[in-house]
């Protein structure tokens, strides 16, 4: 790997309505001490590529431009919680099929650049927050429809000592325009 390596992640991003309904989320689950995500940094990881050469993101971005999946409308309607990472989040119940298509055509077309999925079961997510004492789950007073039009390819990284997600490239989703 050349030292011009990214952290990058497949993820869906919330429009303004659903994220401030995300912030909402975290204002009623807040908890002292927690690490409450900005903002700006919601979102939903379709896929973790890791550290990955620059030289590569051409043939990434070329591969997730010839997936074609509809647009569809996620319902989230409970949190949970990760001891490991000591997350909260919040996610539907069901994964919608065309949202697991997409996934799957996603590792189909990274496998082809040489990728590896994980073994573990994907399980949609939005972080709310980390550092969080352990809550049981619960269903959402009103639940969160996410209108997913689009889905992004994301470089993580620190900048001034703060986390950031950055839009490389972007993709329309079927019926979205
Ligand atoms: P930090 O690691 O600084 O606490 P973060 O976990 O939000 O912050 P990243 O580690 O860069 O930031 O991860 C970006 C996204 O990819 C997050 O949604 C994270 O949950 C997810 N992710 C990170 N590592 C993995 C992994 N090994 N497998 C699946 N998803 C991952
Ligand atoms: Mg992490």
């Amino acid at each position: 790997m050349s030292r011009e390596a990214k952290r990058l992640f497949f993820a869906l991003r919330p429009d303004q309505e659903v994220c401030e309904q995300l912030v909402q989320l975290q204002h009623d689950c807040r908890q002292p001490g927690a690490r409450v995500h900005r903002a700006e940094n919601l979102h939903m990881t379709l896929a973790f590529l890791g550290m990955v050469d620059e030289g590569r993101i051409e043939t990434i971005c070329s591969m997730a431009s010839r997936i074609k999946e509809s647009g569809f409308r996620l319902r989230l309607e409970h949190t949970g919680y990760w001891r490991g990472p000591k997350a909260l989040w919040c996610g539907p119940s069901h994964t919608p099929q065309h949202l697991a298509s997409l996934v799957k055509q996603l590792w189909q077309g990274l496998e082809g650049c040489g990728f590896e999925q994980e073994q573990r079961e994907y399980r949609p997510h939005v972080t709310l927050m980390r550092k969080a004492a352990a809550v049981k789950p619960q269903q959402l007073k009103s639940q969160i429809i996410w209108p997913v039009s689009h889905f992004e390819l994301m470089w993580s990284h620190h900048k001034d000592g703060a986390l950031h997600y950055e839009t490389l490239d972007r993709w329309m989703l079927v019926g979205s325009e």
